[in-house]
C-alpha cells in the first residue's frame, strides 16, 4: 500500500478540565498535524492525493478553526466567554476534553471524511503532536 502524508502545524491554546496537573490551566502549544492518506489506486499522475489539496481543504480549516484559538471542552463555556468578551479571541469548543488524543479522533472521524467527500483518496491516520516529544494517533481501521 502507497500512502501520502502532508504535515500542517498551527498555534492554539487549550485546558484540559480536571486534569490532575498543570495540563488544567490555561496554556499554549505549537501543534503539528501530520495526515496520512491512502487511495484504492494513483491517479494519471502517480498521486494519492495533491499535496496542495491537503493543504487548501485540511490546512484551511485548521486556519479558520484551529489557529491561534483556545480549543476548549464544551463544559468549559464560561471561560471561554470570558476569553472571547475580552479578548474576541475565536473559542473551539468540543465535546470532550482538548487532548491531543481527542483531538486527533476529532480530525480523522469527523472533520477529514467531511472535507475530503469528493476525493478519491482517504484520510486514515492522524498523528498530532502537542510537543515536538508527545504525540496522538487516531487511525482507522
Ligand atoms: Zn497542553
Amino acid at each position: 500500500m502507497i500512502s501520502c502524508t502532508r504535515r500542517i502545524e498551527f498555534d492554539a491554546g487549550h485546558r484540559v478540565m480536571e486534569h490532575e496537573s498543570k495540563c488544567k490551566y490555561l496554556h499554549g502549544h505549537r501543534y503539528a498535524i501530520e495526515a496520512t492518506f491512502v487511495a484504492a489506486g494513483l491517479d494519471n499522475l502517480g498521486r494519492v492525493i495533491d499535496f496542495g489539496v491537503v493543504r487548501e481543504l485540511l490546512g484551511t480549516w485548521v486556519d479558520e478553526n484551529w489557529d491561534h484559538a483556545t480549543i476548549l471542552n464544551d463544559k468549559d463555556r464560561e471561560l471561554g466567554e470570558a476569553i472571547a468578551t475580552k479578548t474576541g479571541q475565536k473559542i473551539f469548543y468540543m465535546n470532550a476534553n482538548p487532548t491531543a488524543e481527542n483531538m486527533a479522533d476529532y480530525l480523522l472521524n469527523k472533520i477529514c471524511p467531511e472535507l475530503f467527500v469528493a476525493e478519491n483518496a482517504k484520510c486514515t491516520r492522524i498523528k498530532l503532536y502537542e510537543t515536538p516529544n508527545c504525540y496522538a494517533e487516531a487511525i482507522s481501521a
